[in-house]
């Protein structure tokens, strides 16, 4: 376990790994280093490093001089971002919950092989950060791969808690259980074809929304791009919500990797 630039990383080890649904899978992660994960928040989002070829080394980037210093081209690990799911600091383990959109990206088809035994590097952010504000009604709106965050942020809300949910997985096989103690009504959308056609924009414009005059809303949005950006676009311009009512921001992008569209990704969130 190391921090760099108060950012936590270690290379745990793959204990289990099982299907939640048919196309879910849960890695559970394990090694003495995970105690020192204990302060961080489930459902802030991680790094993961995957060895640059299936059985190799895992070499971390160093910090030095205010600076990135990435490994050898040969070491470089493949990095993605998920969710922290889930911490049991008796057991000594962590999980990560992968898509399993099968072997077009990295990430997904190593979760689809991982077995006990295989590593994966870690790092996340060494403090507890906020996922959302307190409010009177919340909108939570995600595809698959915002099960993680969303299912956070539902076991997370006081049961006073109001507003609706929407989900969007594949189809009803695709349902998870979410424990959550809230009045939130979770509506869990089926879309076959993730990333084409999503069911999510049209849910979101039939409903009736709070105009804000009459107490507190927030919005979680985390899904495809142009969900997120025709969402963005809704609340914001055609309902005027606030910046700061809305957290909006495009997990990945149908046809490109997630490095082939982290700019465009991070572009989209200034636009309005
Ligand atoms: C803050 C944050 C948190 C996230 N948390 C999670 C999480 O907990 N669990 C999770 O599964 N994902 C999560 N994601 C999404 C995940 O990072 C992307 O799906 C990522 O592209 C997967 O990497 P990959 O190597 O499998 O595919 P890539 O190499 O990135 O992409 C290869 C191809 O697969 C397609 N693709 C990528 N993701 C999907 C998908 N979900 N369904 C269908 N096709 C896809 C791409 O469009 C591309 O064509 C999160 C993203 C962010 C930004």
């Amino acid at each position: 376990m190391s921090s760099t630039n108060g950012v936590l990383r270690a290379i745990l080890t793959v204990k289990e790994k099982f299907s939640i649904t048919p196309h879910y899978i849960r890695v559970v992660l394990t090694g003495p280093e995970v105690e020192q994960f204990a302060i961080t928040t489930i459902g802030v989002n991680n790094k993961i490093f995957l060895p640059p070829r299936p059985g190799g080394e895992i070499v971390f980037p160093i910090f030095e001089n205010g600076a990135w210093i990435l490994p050898n081209p040969d070491e470089k690990p493949i990095v993605r971002t998920y969710t922290h799911r889930g911490i049991d600091m008796k057991k000594q383990e962590m999980w990560v919950d992968f898509v399993n959109h099968g072997d077009s990206g990295p990430a997904s088809a190593w979760a689809n092989r991982a077995q006990p035994g295989d590593k994966l590097g870690i790092a996340m952010k060494g403090h507890p950060v906020q996922l959302y504000p307190n409010a009177d009604w919340y909108l939570l709106v995600g595809d698959a791969t915002a099960i993680p965050v969303l299912s956070a942020i539902l076991e997370s809300l006081p049961a006073s808690a109001k507003g609706e949910a929407f989900i969007e997985v594949q189809g009803q096989e695709d349902e998870q259980t979410i424990a959550t103690q809230t009045d939130v009504d979770i509506h869990w959308l089926h879309n076959p074809h993730p990333g084409i056609n999503s069911p999510l924009e049209q849910a979101v414009r039939q409903l009736s929304l709070p105009d804000g005059l009459h107490g507190t809303r927030f919005a979680y949005v985390a899904a495809e791009f142009s969900s997120v950006q025709a969402i963005r676009q809704y609340l914001r311009k055609e309902q005027f919500w606030d910046r700061d009512e809305l957290y909006a921001f495009s997990y990945w992008k149908y046809g490109k990797s997630e490095d082939g569209s982290a700019q465009e990704r991070r572009e989209e969130r200034k636009n309005v």
